[in-house]
């Protein structure tokens, strides 16, 4: 086993880990991190160079035969042990990401716990690896599939959850049998090398993940490097459709997760303030930088005008400063030219026609001026010709608009280019059941604002949400990060012997 390595620096310039070990980068580009909270630059990030990514991969093409050949009782073990350390280390990873990200300590340790989830599935993974057997298909003949691992796959994630989006995937990956090679988002890459450092001191062999710092030189690489069977990728839409493209070029299996604006349908008869509430943790948490973020709440029939008012009673009250404040409930924006982005946002939707019930831009917090905060935005009777409705904002700012009917609601969702999440608030069962069936999303939440799939089903959404054929994490994920062997067998009698040219038929 490895010694534990401690890699999270708190300055300096963050490396790349391949190996089982951290490597300085020698590429001589870097980029800055920032604690968003204090608007200061704390750290550098290496920028990988092709010679360096090659690096990763060839060690993790060396570590693939061994590793894809190890039992799944020892590759169970050390995912067990890994899932223990995460638990026992929890608290200074949330640090890590709050520190990088902004997020709130609390919102910090929920994504580490659904993470968590997919390293739990893949401490399972046995049970998913089982094929299939059918006995005497023919006189003798038994016929197996097996699931067998791809090689050398890669990852490519966003900002928005540095922890948990890296583990929708390598945690499955690695325990079907595949080596891994991580490229983080240079926004917040930290709590990458921290996952790292505590895979090998779970016993994971060098080689077999690996991280790469960069940005888009590193990803373009890892597109087209001959040893990379399969990419999985979440960010954007406009990279998305580009990683898949450029992916498939190169001949590999491809997921590329992209973005969303995601509705909240809310009928007449629901609880209000149980819709009030859930629309405010759906579209202010993480300061709406979640992809299953609410953007948009569809008010049908009367239902608008008070809605709105319990909506905006409560975003008034919310409490916005540094995330390792605890009295804080929402913290900073990624970056200042984001932050900036969503303020054009809302002033936009304004002189596009929209009423801006609640305008959270320029909020400052004291102390901490120099920091990329907003407050929180409501904006009502958004036409769906303005930017803020058409885009994807990925920040505070809640769109409400109003529906007659609720089909004319599901139309609406329906013609979004995006079908990520969605979800109703309704007391009617039968209302609830027809939506399931009618709207076109990938997840769909009944009195749940933001439908993330647990970790033994599949997260993924439809249209520009996803490209590719295979959601992430869950059965699908398996099916991804591995392929099918069709065995047939038999073994003969000795009249099973003769000359027979004819295509092979069943007797
Ligand atoms: P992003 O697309 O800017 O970056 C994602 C990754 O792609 C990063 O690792 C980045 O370095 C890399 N990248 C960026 N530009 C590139 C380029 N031109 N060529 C090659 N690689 C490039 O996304 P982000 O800003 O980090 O994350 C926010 C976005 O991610 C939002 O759109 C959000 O909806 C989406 N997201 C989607 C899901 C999902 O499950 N569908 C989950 C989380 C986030």
């Amino acid at each position: 086993m490895n010694a534990p390595v401690h890699t999270a620096p708190h300055t300096g310039t963050v490396s790349h880990w391949i190996d089982g070990r951290p490597v300085e980068s020698a590429s001589g580009r870097s980029g800055p991190v920032y604690n968003p909270a204090t608007g200061a630059e704390a750290r550098r990030v290496a920028f990988a160079s092709v010679e360096e990514v090659d690096t990763a991969v060839a060690a993790a093409k060396a570590a693939y035969a061994g590793w894809s050949r190890t039992s799944l009782a020892r590759r169970t073990t050390i995912l067990f042990r890994f899932r223990e350390l995460l638990d026992a280390h929890r608290d200074e990873i949330a640090a890590l990401i709050t520190a990088e990200h902004g997020k709130v300590h609390s919102d910090a340790l929920g994504e580490i716990a659904r993470g968590m989830e997919i390293v739990e599935l893949a401490c399972g993974i046995p049970a998913h690896l089982k094929g299939e057997l059918s006995t005497e298909v023919s006189t003798r003949v038994d016929v197996a599939t097996l699931r067998q691992p791809l090689g050398v796959v890669a990852g490519i994630t966003p900002f928005n959850f540095p922890a948990m989006v890296p583990m929708w995937m390598f945690p499955v990956a690695i325990a079907c049998g595949n080596t891994f090679v991580l490229k983080p988002s240079e926004k917040d890459p930290s709590a990458s090398l921290r996952l790292a450092a505590l895979l090998s001191e779970a016993g994971l062999p060098d080689g077999v993940f690996n991280v790469v710092q960069g940005d888009k030189p590193a990803v373009d690489r890892l597109l087209e490097h001959p040893d990379i069977a399969a990419v999985s990728f979440v960010g954007s839409t406009p990279i998305a459709r580009y990683v898949q493209l450029k992916a498939v070029e190169h001949g590999k299996r491809v997921q590329a997760l992209g973005g969303a604006k995601n509705h909240m349908l809310v009928l007449p008869d629901a609880d209000l303030d149980l819709a009030a509430d859930q629309a405010i943790n759906a579209a202010y948490g993480s300061a709406g930088e979640r992809c299953m973020a609410v953007s948009v709440v569809v008010a049908v029939g009367g239902v608008g005008d008070e809605l709105v008012a319990r909506i905006a009673e409560r975003a008034k009250a919310l409490r916005i400063g540094p995330g390792d404040d605890p009295a804080s409930e929402m913290g900073p924006l990624i970056t200042r030219e984001h932050r900036d982005k969503v303020a054009a946002y809302v002033a936009g939707a304004a002189a596009q026609g929209a009423e801006v019930v609640v305008d959270g831009t320029g909020c400052t917090v004291p102390g901490h001026e120099d920091g990329f905060f907003t407050g929180v935005s409501l904006l009502d009777r958004v036409p769906v010709t303005a930017d803020a409705y058409r885009e994807e904002i990925f920040g505070p700012v809640l769109c409400v608009v109003r529906a007659r009917t609720y089909e004319e609601a599901v139309e609406l969702i329906n013609s979004s280019r995006w079908g990520n999440g969605t979800a109703i608030f309704t007391r009617d069962g039968g209302a609830a059941r027809r939506f399931q069936l009618e709207v076109e999303a990938g997840m769909v939440g009944v009195n749940v604002p933001i439908p993330v799939p647990v970790g033994h089903h599949s997260f993924g959404g439809w249209k520009d949400s996803l490209f590719g054929d295979l959601h992430i994490y869950g059965s699908d994920g398996v099916a991804f990060y591995t392929r099918g062997k069709t065995v047939t067998t038999r073994w003969p009698d000795p009249a099973d012997g003769g000359i027979n040219l004819g295509f092979p038929s069943h007797s």
